[in-house]
Parts: structure tokens; C-alpha cells; sequence
């Protein structure tokens, strides 16, 4: 595995700000995750480039049905925040298998159900939620691997999910 792929493993994001590493959230890391970032950092920042060159062959191209679906989605999860919003597209339209993802995962969260809300939770609230966002809202990873790394969902919405831990503070 490659040094980049252990710290997202670990559940951080990665990614490069100019000439530099930002990892997220910085103050989760342990001591000596410091010291292996500061051993390997050449070699992540290589990655993250090799990253980037290959993310325009992988682009989705987002056909406007995906994208008025993606758009109906987030007005069913009650989320008006444009600049959220425009991310979260972004990011599906960056990535074909990211796109493929949220569809599926929204034809099965806008199923029409009747969930027992009182047993429903948001990632959001829970320790294993990683935030791509320095606000904390909107998309995000999930750290417990009950989404595969690199799939986006979403802080805010209802969901069941049987490794939920409530986040502490
Ligand atoms: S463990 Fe469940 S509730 Fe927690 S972040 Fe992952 S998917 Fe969300």
C-alpha cells in the first residue's frame, strides 16, 4: 500500500496546497503519524500529483438527468447551501465512480420507507465521520469502511447504520 493510501486508510484526506500537504483533520493526528508523513511526504505529494493528471480522463461529464437527480437529492435532504451544493456536484462530476455511487446510493435513500425514525442517525454526529469540508457540513468519508474510501455522502442525512458511535463533544 502506498503512503498516500495508508494515511487515507487511517481516515484522513489528503491533499496538496501549493507546494505543500494539507491533511485533514490535522489535530487527529497521532505523534507518529507526524513522523511518518514528515518521512514520506516527498513521496505522498508525488502521488497526489500523479493523482491529479490522471482525474481529467476519469471525468464523469455529468449528464443533465444525473445532475437534476443529484439536484433533487439534495432538496430531499433539505440542503439550500449553493456553495454545498456546487461541491457536491464538482465532486461528481470529477469522478465517474463517485458519480456512480451517489446515484445508486440516492435511488436507495429516496425509496419511499418508513424507517423508525427514533433509531435514525447522521454521520455527521458520529466519531467515524471524516468531513471533507473545513466547516464540517456537507460531504464527507466514513473512517469505520461502510462506505468505500473515496465515496462522498452526506453529514446531514438520516440514516441507519449499525457502526454508529456517537461523537464525543
Ligand atoms: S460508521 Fe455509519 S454513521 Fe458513522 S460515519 Fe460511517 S456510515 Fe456514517
Amino acid at each position: 500500500m502506498s503512503a498516500l493510501n495508508k494515511v487515507r486508510s487511517a481516515g484522513f484526506t489528503v491533499s496538496l496546497d501549493g507546494d505543500d500537504l494539507l491533511i485533514e483533520p490535522f489535530s487527529r493526528l497521532l505523534p507518529s503519524q507526524i513522523d511518518f508523513l514528515k518521512i514520506n511526504k516527498s513521496k505522498i505529494i508525488d502521488d497526489l500529483i500523479q493523482e491529479q493528471l490522471l482525474i481529467p480522463k476519469k471525468r464523469s461529464g455529468l449528464k443533465p438527468a444525473d445532475r437534476q437527480r443529484l439536484l433533487d437529492y439534495m432538496a430531499f435532504i433539505d440542503e439550500t447551501d449553493d456553495d454545498l451544493i456546487q461541491d457536491y456536484l464538482d465532486g461528481c462530476e470529477r469522478d465517474s465512480m463517485v458519480l456512480q455511487y451517489q446515484l445508486e446510493y440516492i435511488v436507495a435513500e429516496m425509496e419511499p420507507k418508513a424507517p423508525a425514525i427514533e433509531k435514525m442517525i447522521k454521520c455527521g454526529d458520529c466519531l467515524y465521520w471524516r468531513p471533507i469540508n473545513l466547516h464540517g457540513r456537507g460531504g464527507g468519508h466514513c473512517a469505520a469502511g461502510v462506505y468505500p474510501l473515496g465515496c462522498c455522502h452526506w453529514s446531514e442525512t438520516h440514516k441507519l447504520c449499525e457502526s454508529f458511535e456517537v461523537k464525543n463533544g
